[in-house]
């Protein structure tokens, strides 16, 4: 393990004003594999003093197309070290290596780019005056010092999600990952610093919710990226004051499948979105919502496929699901099946931790039948390898439970009519709605959030998105008048 457990202030990696550490053990194996700094209200302090002065001086005296070039070169840096960050990865977070890590580390870097191109293509807008002797144009300036606050389910991918539009817009950051996967993060700001960005720009604190309370709170943070649970979004939203936020919060994402579907590629979809990080993902499948007459059809094929989703360490080749990251979504977990046996769901695969493994985190994919709407599997986020299964009788009933919950981030739909397809896009309330692919669709550029109506957060993050969410339209007035014979 070559990265730091330290915080990153103003380009020292150092102790905390306290002293005081945290252990993190792996949930693969139990290992402890870092004390980890946890930062003191006067370590943010330092470093959001550090990232408001002199690194936010530096950020903006920075070209947009020299951010670009330092933006290219941590994408060079992350693939040049994507060996040993996917290692790392895996070790805190639990998820496979060879496959899902590997995959991350490889998107973060192409997040990296992503946002080095969109900086050299910031298109504004000029527009005529109503006065004829004036010409507006618009150009964008960064928001000042943003504290970034990221939880531990993709903790390479969701910090390079905010950080790199952040810089790319020009803005210095303090980023505060999760207290579970602390060292990714730091693998990843170690090649922000490599590249070239300037140290007073660029921040790394640990700690829990209080370390993360007074980041939001300090007065000179400026904007705040929060990709988290509902819960603590809510938290964070009340004393952010003024600030400009953007929140990427929970998911409860349903995947419907009608009668007309393509069934086994709709069922191979749902164990997809299960099985893929565990299940711990804002966009898992956590509700599936089947037709009543393709029930028993759809029920076999699932059942077939979940017996490909191998439990098992995530460092071996084959491995499908690892361990759950931690005892608090483990305990989750239980809480919702037990819940769902107690009000007389069918437990139809799985549903018990299994033995045999370093810890007690490991957790195969369960297939629970007959849901019902007054369940936690369907009224909560589970974040674990679930599915639940309830039924429907027509479009108008899949769409009133779809739409029975607080959360709308990301929902797919199975069926072979593009007419009703576009029935559930329109209707279903959700940020994104994917047609004949997994909840678990993603990729780095297209818009992606919570909908309005519902806790899943506001603000796009993704490609362009974030980068004009983190950055201010300044408009200037010219008038022209005396170009004018
Ligand atoms: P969490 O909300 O418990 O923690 C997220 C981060 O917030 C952590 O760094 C934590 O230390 C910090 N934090 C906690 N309390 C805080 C407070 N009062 N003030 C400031 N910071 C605080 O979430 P988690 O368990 O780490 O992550 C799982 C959740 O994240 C799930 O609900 C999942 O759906 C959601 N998520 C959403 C997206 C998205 O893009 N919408 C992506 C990934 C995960």
């Amino acid at each position: 393990m070559t990265t730091s457990a330290d915080l990153l202030i103003d380009g020292v990696w150092r102790a905390g004003g306290d002293g005081r550490t945290a252990p993190l053990t792996s949930p693969i194996t139990g290992e402890h594999l870092a004390d980890v700094v946890m930062a003191t209200a006067d370590d943010v302090d330092a470093a959001v003093t550090a990232a408001a002065g002199p690194g936010a001086d530096a950020m903006e005296a920075m070209p947009p197309f020299e951010r670009a070039e330092l933006l290219h070169r941590v994408a060079d840096l992350l693939t040049e070290r994507a060996d040993e960050l996917a290692a790392t990865l895996t070790l805190e977070q639990g998820k496979p290596q060879h496959t899902e890590a590997a995959d991350e580390v490889a998107e973060s870097a192409e997040i990296f780019r992503w946002a080095a191109e969109e900086v050299k293509r910031l298109e504004t807008p000029s527009l005529p005056g109503a006065d004829p002797n004036k010409l507006v144009l618009t150009h964008r300036k960064p928001n000042g010092v943003y504290a970034l606050i990221t939880p531990w389910n993709f903790p390479m991918n969701i910090p390079a999600e905010l950080v790199a539009p952040a810089l790319g817009g020009g803005n210095s950051l303090i980023l505060k990952p999760s207290e579970f996967t602390p060292l990714t993060a730091a693998g990843m700001i170690q090649a922000v610093l490599d590249a070239g960005f300037p140290p007073s720009a660029v921040h790394l604190i640990h700690g829990d919710a209080t370390a993360g309370a007074a980041l939001v709170g300090h007065r000179r943070v400026d904007g705040i990226g929060f990709v988290g649970s509902a819960a603590t979004a809510e938290a964070i939203v009340r004393s952010a004051g003024l600030k400009r936020t953007l929140i990427e919060a929970s998911g409860n994402g349903p995947q419907i499948i009608c009668d007309d579907a393509d069934l086994d590629a709709a069922a191979a979809a749902a164990v997809y979105g299960a099985s893929f990080a565990g299940g711990q993902c804002c966009v898992a499948t956590e509700r599936l919502l089947v037709q009543e007459s393709v029930h028993d059809e759809v029920l076999e094929r699932l059942v077939h496929h979940a017996a490909t989703a191998t439990l098992g360490d995530p460092r071996v080749e084959g491995t499908v699901i690892g361990p759950l990251n931690n005892q608090l979504v483990a305990a989750k977990v239980d809480a919702h099946l037990a819940d769902a046996r107690a009000k007389g769901a069918t437990i139809v695969c799985g549903g018990e931790r299994a033995g045999g493994f370093p810890t007690d985190l490991y957790q195969p994919l369960a297939i629970i039948d007959g849901v019902t709407t007054d369940m936690l599997l369907f009224t909560e986020e589970t974040f674990g390898p679930v599915l639940p299964i309830t039924t429907f009788r027509d479009d108008d009933e899949a769409i009133a439970l779809a739409n029975d919950s607080n959360l709308g981030l990301q929902a797919a739909v199975f069926t072979s009519s593009l007419k009703r397809a576009f029935r559930y896009v329109d209707r279903v309330r959700a940020g994104s709605i994917v047609v004949n692919d997994s909840t678990d669709f993603w990729e780095p550029h297209p818009p992606f959030g919570g909908a309005s109506r519902t806790q899943s957060g506001w603000g796009r993050i993704g490609g362009k998105y974030t980068l004009l969410d983190m950055t201010d339209l300044r408009t200037a007035v010219i008038d022209i008048q005396a170009t004018r014979d």
